[in-house]
């Protein structure tokens, strides 16, 4: 069965399946989340996995709910991102459906605070059909799997499973080479154990770096990610800030992290530069730099 919301909605028109209205009825709207949605208060005689879906469409909605709570889930359900962060403060969910175009605040903000407040529920996405930005952007942001739109409802149902059965991972969407690691949520940069303060050009220039670990970037894509219109990919101010970069992340740790890639521009070592067997700092011969371009 596809669930495109069209598909969905077609379904909902055509089957008329049972309870199919009235719960497309009852669940229209922002009144959603109410009283009748949350837990009944720690009664229930079974245990039942528990989904919150987030979903601003509500043929969506209600199929999704139908369809989960007829495996035996127990479903809540929110419209919009405000409401999915009201809920999963309140629920402990065992895992959380989630919409990445949502009013108020999208997927991927959902999903961010979330994980900034220590909820580590598992987050299945859903992301619209051929995006690889938004998928590569989920996952960043802290989403442990996605799905996109039209999917299958057994794809669905056997990701849920997989993402119940391993339960809640402690992940914070720290980009991480090695032992190199950048917090987009508290701009801390460290090497191993050791915090780095760094310039705001020079964070921007990691984080681009660290979000795509043995791709070469050329200094036009960095010039682009890392300063305003205008400024030239043909001045030195990518070359300069690199240089003052692995003059705190790499320089002082004896390793390499950013290589240059003659011609081409720089790419960051997917170990960080410091490969766990590495020599102690003050054995590494100076040389290993490859000459800069
Ligand atoms: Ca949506």
């Amino acid at each position: 069965m596809a669930l495109s919301s069209k598909a969905a909605a077609d379904e909902a028109a055509v089957k008329g399946a049972p309870g199919g209205a009235d719960f497309i009825a009852a669940s229209s709207g922002a009144g959603t989340v109410g009283p009748g949605s949350l837990p009944a208060g720690g009664h229930a005689e079974e245990v039942r996995m528990r989904i919150l879906v987030v979903e601003d469409e509500p043929k969506m909605r209600a199929l999704l709910r139908r369809a989960l709570a007829e495996e035996g889930y127990a479903v809540d359900v929110a419209a919009d991102g405000p409401q999915a962060l009201t809920l999963a403060a309140a629920v402990s969910f065992d895992v959380v459906l989630l919409d990445v175009l949502l009013p108020g605040l999208d997927g991927f903000g959902v999903c961010a605070r979330l994980r900034r407040s220590g909820v580590w529920v598992p987050v299945l996405m859903l992301t619209a059909r051929d995006a690889v930005a938004d998928r590569v952007r989920g996952l960043d942001g802290g989403a442990d799997d996605y799905l996109t739109k039209p999917f299958s409802l057994e794809e669905l149902l056997a990701r849920l499973r997989a993402l119940i059965r391993r339960g809640p991972v402690p992940r914070p969407a720290v980009l991480q080479a090695g032992d190199l690691r950048l917090d987009p949520a508290t701009r801390a940069v460290y090497r191993g154990a050791a915090e780095i303060t760094v310039t705001g050009k020079e964070y921007a220039l990691l984080e681009a770096l660290l979000r795509h670990p043995g791709v070469v970037l050329t200094r036009e894509m960095l010039t682009e990610h890392c300063w305003d219109l205008g400024t030239s990919p043909y001045s030195n101010v990518v070359d300069a800030h690199i240089k003052s970069l692995r003059g705190k992340i790499d320089r002082p740790f004896g390793a390499q992290a950013i290589e240059t890639v003659r011609g081409a521009g720089y790419r960051l070592r997917r170990d960080g530069g410091r490969p766990a067997t590495a020599r102690p700092p003050e054995l590494q011969p100076a040389q290993t730099r490859p000459p800069r371009a």
